[in-house]
């Protein structure tokens, strides 16, 4: 296959297939550098060279109900990190702070299934809150939500929301039992029915083939997200996944470039697990990539701002400044 020419054809609207989705993961390592050419050029023409960045926020803690095999925050994984929400003032400073470093948008998280009536309540009024203070966009993640939910969240003034479908469906009920595929996907339906802007996206390193990162890709397709996160599993002690390898990082890349074939003009982000993942191979990242979490994850510290910078600097890149846009 002639990638570079490839992905002309895809800039000309003839989208990749499921089979050039696997052909491309099944690239050797000589390849790799055209292949990031290639996912470079879609990127380069939707993107350009900049950087969306975003800043993240674990608000509450732990202690979820669900059994997620790779999740810390599980009640079922042997770990002790656990808190309830942390105060308003709290997380709009969060927000003040993540404008401060040009971040596009401000990712609040809580663990748990789906939120309570009352935890609904209190989330508006914190986007409500946000979006007076600070120009920001924001995005919540809460689990599953009815349409009904993603309505309110929308009224309460909120851009968009974050509810990853993972990895495919068939290899969804290995990783989670508690709830199901079809949920996260009704939960994702729900989302885009309410006017929000999708972020789904997933996990990969959970034991899933190859044949599951493009079922995953074109899922996310379907589905219509308007930015996919692409966290890569960095196994955590005490959860049922620990004992899993780590992702190769030239598989990673080949991941991320693939996720660019099939999904040409979305957001496209390198998620947790970056540096535990790629290493010294991050800046390669940002040529399929437009898009990064910068000061750390939900439960683990990234390399830093300052790190971040000098790797996008580096490498060529900027950041986008979201308000001239
Ligand atoms: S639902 Fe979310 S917080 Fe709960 S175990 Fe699964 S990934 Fe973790």
């Amino acid at each position: 296959m002639n990638w570079l020419a490839r992905s002309e054809q895809v800039l000309a609207g003839t989208p990749l297939t499921a089979d050039e989705a696997l052909a491309l993961l099944r690239t050797t390592d000589d390849e790799l550098l055209t292949v990031l050419q290639a996912a470079f050029q879609i990127r380069r023409r939707h993107f350009g060279r900049g950087v969306r960045l975003h800043v993240i926020r674990n608000a509450r803690g732990g202690d979820c109900s669900e059994d997620c095999g790779y999740c810390s925050q599980s009640a079922t994984a042997n770990t002790t990190a656990s808190y309830p929400w942390q105060p308003r003032e709290e997380i709009v400073a969060g927000a003040r702070e993540a404008a401060h470093k040009k971040a596009v948008r401000y990712c609040v998280v809580a663990s748990g299934r789906s939120p309570s009536e009352a935890d609904l309540d209190a989330v508006c009024e914190v986007v409500r809150a946000v979006k007076a203070a600070v120009n920001i966009q924001v995005c919540l993640s809460l689990g599953l939500l009815s349409l009904e939910q993603a309505q309110r969240l929308k009224a309460a003034g909120l851009d968009r929301y974050n509810h990853n479908l993972e990895t495919s469906e068939r290899h969804f009920p290995n990783t989670c039992t508690t709830h199901t595929y079809a949920d996260r996907l009704a939960t994702a339906r729900a989302v885009k029915a309410a006017g929000l802007e999708l972020c789904c996206g997933g996990l990969l390193g959970m034991g899933e083939t190859i044949e599951d990162r493009v079922a995953l890709a074109f899922a996310l397709r379907d589905v219509d997200a308007d930015s996919i996160p692409v966290n890569l599993h960095d196994p955590r002690p005490g959860t049922r996944f620990e004992k899993l390898p780590r992702l190769h990082p030239a598989d990673v890349l080949r991941a991320l470039a693939m996720f660019r074939f099939v999904n040409p003009t979305r957001e496209l982000r390198i998620a947790g697990g970056r540096e535990a993942c790629l290493g010294p191979l991050q800046a390669l990242a940002l040529y399929p990539a437009n898009s990064l979490f910068t000061n750390g994850y939900l439960t683990t510290p990234g390399q830093g701002y300052t790190a971040d910078l000098a790797l996008l600097h580096g490498a060529g890149f900027h950041v986008e400044d979201w308000t001239l846009a």
